[in-house]
């Protein structure tokens, strides 16, 4: 019988931030996968644990991929660990877990810090929908595409960024974004030197065109604000028949397209239930 592949996310700067299960998973595997192993050595050594452990990077994942899973065939237990972070999001993580999967080990992934989320959380902007946009792709071409297809996300855009690469990317966000869109730039979460601004996109350009940018940051980016459609009554009284044929109550499904095309909700309302 083959083994498990466990995910464990690992503390984004306070080591307090690894969890009971977390320890106990990594104490218990047969070895660790670790991305860069001397990063990986200090939270062990953190937790009194001595585990045998392999590299699995980016620039080895090819190899060293296929020789994890062949002990997780064999019946060996694996605990995956990244820098920092939950592993496969925006790390080589994703292809070591596509692999289980099609070699169908079990894999399971336990809860714990990840920076996009705790940036969400803090940004203050809008949670209840989001986009998780990771890296922006690093050739310039690319960017553009990209930037130019999220111009109207009405999403809250989550973006990793390196701090040499900050000025350029706030800069190229607000040219696609416009300067008045709202940001939250969160800056070494959870260390000593955590720093939230809640901005706009020019005044964040603003803001680094005089400070350094240092240390690690993820971007939360407000999504586009929709533009009133123009939709008449009689399109808006369709929208909504539309829902309650759906099964959507008559209340519930005039409040939503009133709000998605700007239609008075009392007018609407009104010409649904005399429809
Ligand atoms: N898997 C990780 C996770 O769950 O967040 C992310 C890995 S990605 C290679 C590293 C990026 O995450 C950094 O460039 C930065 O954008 C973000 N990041 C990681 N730790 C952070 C922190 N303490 N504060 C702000 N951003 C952080």
């Amino acid at each position: 019988m083959s083994g498990v592949l466990y995910l464990v996310p690992t503390p984004i700067g306070n080591l307090g931030d690894i969890s009971r299960r977390c320890a106990e998973t990594l104490a218990a595997a047969d070895f660790i996968a670790a991305e860069d192993t001397r990063v990986s050595l200090k939270l062990l050594n953190h937790l009194e644990l001595k585990k045998p452990l392999v590299s699995y990077h980016e620039h080895n994942k090819k190899e060293s991929g296929p020789r994890i899973l062949e002990r997780l065939l064999a019946g060996e237990t694996c605990a995956l660990v990244t820098d920092a972070g939950c592993p496969a999001i925006s790390d080589p993580g994703e292809d070591l877990v596509r692999l289980c999967a099609e070699a169908e080990v079990p894999v399971c992934a336990l809860p714990g810090p990840c920076a996009a989320i705790t940036a969400l959380s803090v940004s203050a902007l809008a949670t209840g929908r989001f986009a998780f946009e990771g890296f922006l792709p690093a050739q310039k071409k690319e960017r553009r595409e990209r930037l130019e297809r999220l111009k109207t996300e009405e999403r809250t855009m989550i973006f990793y960024e390196a701090p040499h690469r900050l000025r350029d990317t706030l800069a190229e966000l607000s040219g696609a974004f416009g300067p008045e869109r709202p940001a939250s730039l969160c800056r070494e979460l959870t260390k000593l030197h955590e720093q939230i601004l809640r901005l706009t996109l020019g005044g964040a350009v603003e803001y680094y065109a005089e400070n350094e940018p240092r240390g690690e940051y993820v971007l939360v980016v407000a999504g586009a604000v929709r533009a009133a459609e123009a939709v008449s009554l009689e399109q808006a009284v369709t929208l909504v028949q539309g829902l309650i044929a759906d099964g959507m109550r008559t209340k519930d499904a005039v409040k939503q397209i009133a709000e998605e095309t700007c239609v008075a909700k009392n007018a609407l309302y009104a010409a649904v239930v005399s429809s």
